[in-house]
Parts: C-alpha cells; structure tokens; sequence
C-alpha cells in the first residue's frame, strides 16, 4: 500500500507537486522541461522510491535532480536511492552525518525499525553557501539560504509562478527553533521570504491551502514575543507596582526568563 498522497492543488501551478506522508513531512515535485526536481527526499529508502514513482509519472522522461532543504530526519533519509545529484547547503553535508544525526537514527530505529533500521544517512553531494540556480529550462528553481531553523536550511523560489517552497523555515503555528537554530537568523529569513511576494508558499509543515499569509503571521509572532520581552524588562513596570511584597522574586524570575528570551531573539 502506498505511503505518500499527491495532495489538491489550491490553484497554484501544475507543475508544482505536493507530496505528504501521513501529517509527519510534505515533500515537493517539480516537473521542468529538462530535470524533474525533488525537493527533499522523504523519511526512507520505501518512501523516496514512490516519491521517484510519482515523478517518473509526472515527467516522463526526465533526469532527476534532489535537494535538501535541510538535514533533518524527515527531509533527507531517502538520500541513499539517488544516484542523481542531491543539492543542498554546505552545512548540510556537514549535519546529515554527525553526531546528532546518527542518535536520531538509532533512536528512530529503535522505535520503528520496519520504517527506519535500513536507513543510510547519506549527505548531499552538490553544495553550496548562498544560492544557486537551478534553469529547468521553462522553470528555475532558485534555491536561497535561509537560516534559523537550522543553520543549513534553505528555501527554494520559482519565479516564474511566484512559488515558494519555504522548507521549514516557516511553519504553522510558527517555526521552530532548534539548539542548532537561531532565532535572529530565523526573522531574517522569514523577512527574506516575505519580501520576495510569492503567490502562493507550500511548507514541509503546513496544510497546503495555508498559502502565504503565514509568512507575515510567523513574523508577527516573533515580534509580539519581543515587544512583550521589552516590557517584561522595563524597569518602570516594576516601579508602578512597587509596594506589593510577592512581587520581587516574582519579577526578578519573569525578568530573568525575558532577558534569556531576548538574547535570543535580538543575538
Ligand atoms: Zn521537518
């Protein structure tokens, strides 16, 4: 039985294929005239062979191309069944096959080994630092760093149909961030994506009809977080409530959390 859905298109271009498995991860087909273009690779050998199924269906006749859109579990163990290029970050080499990267392998094998215990972490193997375009000849994909979530992330822009595929550089309700990540780096990004004026955005992480307004919400939400930090830390709150005895331990903790926050947010 099949794992993956080929999910409704809301209108935006047909080339364009969303893919998802379960509510777990979406990953995406793009049909060009020369390359048929994956981007991110799915959770497991199974899982990346239908992926190429779908694509060989979608573009017959094509050469393949993968990215990485980062390597986090769910968007590049399908990597070993290429023999195509898998084009991604630099960083991304570097994390697909680190320390981290293999305890979330032992700990998914462990967990599920019929899904997971035959995956091989396999790096990409066209890198690059800040972008690089791809020209399908009727589409190009131009791929953009977009750090935050992850350091190695990045998203990847079809100008001619106004698309965006943010990765997981946006999510609903908001994006996360890792130890590995950067709140700093995630705003700019989301800024980045923002100012492009895309049409329409597909996430790894979102239902396909959210569209891009969630661009502008995840932005909202961090800087409502920092403007309630900023207060946390104005002194003069303290002031207009002074005379209440529970209050300095109470504060100097809240005070503590929003100064931890803020380095945080504004690093
Ligand atoms: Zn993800």
């Amino acid at each position: 039985m099949p794992n993956l859905r080929v999910l409704d298109n809301c209108g935006w271009d047909g080339r364009i294929l969303a893919v998802g498995l379960d509510d777990l991860v979406q990953s995406f087909i793009v049909v060009t005239r020369r390359f048929n273009v994956l981007v991110d690779t799915m959770v497991n050998q199974e899982t990346a062979l239908e992926l190429v199924d779908l694509a060989r269906q979608a573009g017959p006749g094509r050469e393949l191309l993968a990215v990485n859109t980062h390597a986090d579990w769910d968007h590049f163990w399908g990597n070993q069944i290429f023999a195509a290029p898998i084009l991604a970050h630099r960083l991304a080499a570097e994390r697909a096959l680190d320390l981290r990267a293999r305890e979330d392998l032992r700990e998914h094998a462990a967990r599920e080994p019929e899904r997971y215990a035959g995956v091989r972490l396999t790096p990409p193997n066209v890198l690059f630092d800040e972008r690089l375009t791809v020209d399908g000849g009727d589409l190009t994909l131009e791929l953009l760093r977009t750090p935050g979530h992850t350091i190695d992330h990045i998203a990847v822009y079809l100008p001619e149909v106004g698309l965006l595929l943010a990765g997981d550089a946006a999510e609903e309700p908001f994006p996360l961030v890792g130890d590995r990540g950067c709140l700093t780096a995630l705003r700019a990004s989301l800024r980045a994506m923002r100012d492009l004026r895309p049409r329409h955005a597909l996430y790894c992480h979102a239902p396909v009809e959210t569209g891009p307004a969630l661009l502008d919400r995840n932005l909202r939400h961090f800087d409502e977080m920092e403007r309630r930090c900023r207060s946390g830390l104005d002194f003069s709150l303290l002031e207009a409530t002074g005379g209440r005895t529970d209050l300095p331990g109470f504060y100097a903790e809240s005070h503590a959390r929003a100064l931890e926050l803020m380095r945080r947010l504004i690093r």
